[in-house]
């Protein structure tokens, strides 16, 4: 498996260990690149779009035309994990000018409004098709206010959507990559099987 992780800003190199730890469980060669170019893209099998700042990640994927490889991407069926500012990212609707939102999963997202509430706080969270809660770490998360028919919620917190799949794309409010736990990434890169803990 080739994973390619947005590497333009934000959290790289813990999602890159995400993704070696999920493969490892499953006894699968994990091939990471790191994606700041146009050309990478187009020869991964599975795509990271980390957190960090989503203004930022936005101009830059774009600028580098990157933005529609992603989409590319998505289209041709290939999974995406998407955390926190890569949810804003790849949301259809971000409320903010400085965001050109993909469109890949189907949901409205209110930047930073669980920010204005608490800045960071953790969660442990039951997730569709995980048998055990996930201890969730949010900073300036993103609130998912709307949500589109064809998509499926797979974790809630106070019952706002924290977790979400559209298709080949999971998306979460908070970082799965901050904590040894990589059973989010599984999920993601690894729908048609079984979970391995
Ligand atoms: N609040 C940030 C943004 O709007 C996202 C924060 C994060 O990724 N931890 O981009």
């Amino acid at each position: 498996m080739k994973a390619g992780v947005i590497a333009v800003q934000g959290d790289v190199a813990e999602h890159a260990a995400a993704v070696r730890n999920a493969a490892a469980a499953r006894d699968e060669p994990a091939e990471v690149v790191e994606v700041r170019d146009a050309g990478i893209v187009p020869d991964c099998d599975v795509l990271l779009v980390p957190g960090g700042e989503s203004t930022t990640i936005s101009r830059l994927i774009r600028r580098e035309g990157i933005d529609a490889e992603i989409r590319e991407h998505v289209a041709r069926g290939k999974p995406v994990l998407a955390t926190c500012a890569g949810l804003i990212v790849c949301s259809r609707d971000a409320k903010d000018d400085r965001v050109d939102a993909l469109g890949l999963v189907d949901v409205s997202v209110d930047r930073n409004a669980f920010g204005r509430q608490k800045d960071s706080f953790e969660a442990n969270v039951s997730i569709t098709g995980l048998d055990d809660p996930f201890h969730a770490v949010f900073i300036r998360a993103p609130l998912v206010d709307e949500v589109g028919a064809g998509v499926e919620v797979l974790a809630t917190v106070d019952g706002r959507p924290v977790a979400v799949r559209n298709g080949p794309v999971v998306a979460t409010a908070f970082h799965p990559e901050l904590t040894d736990d990589a059973r989010v990434h599984d999920l993601a890169f690894f729908p048609e099987r079984e979970v391995v803990a």
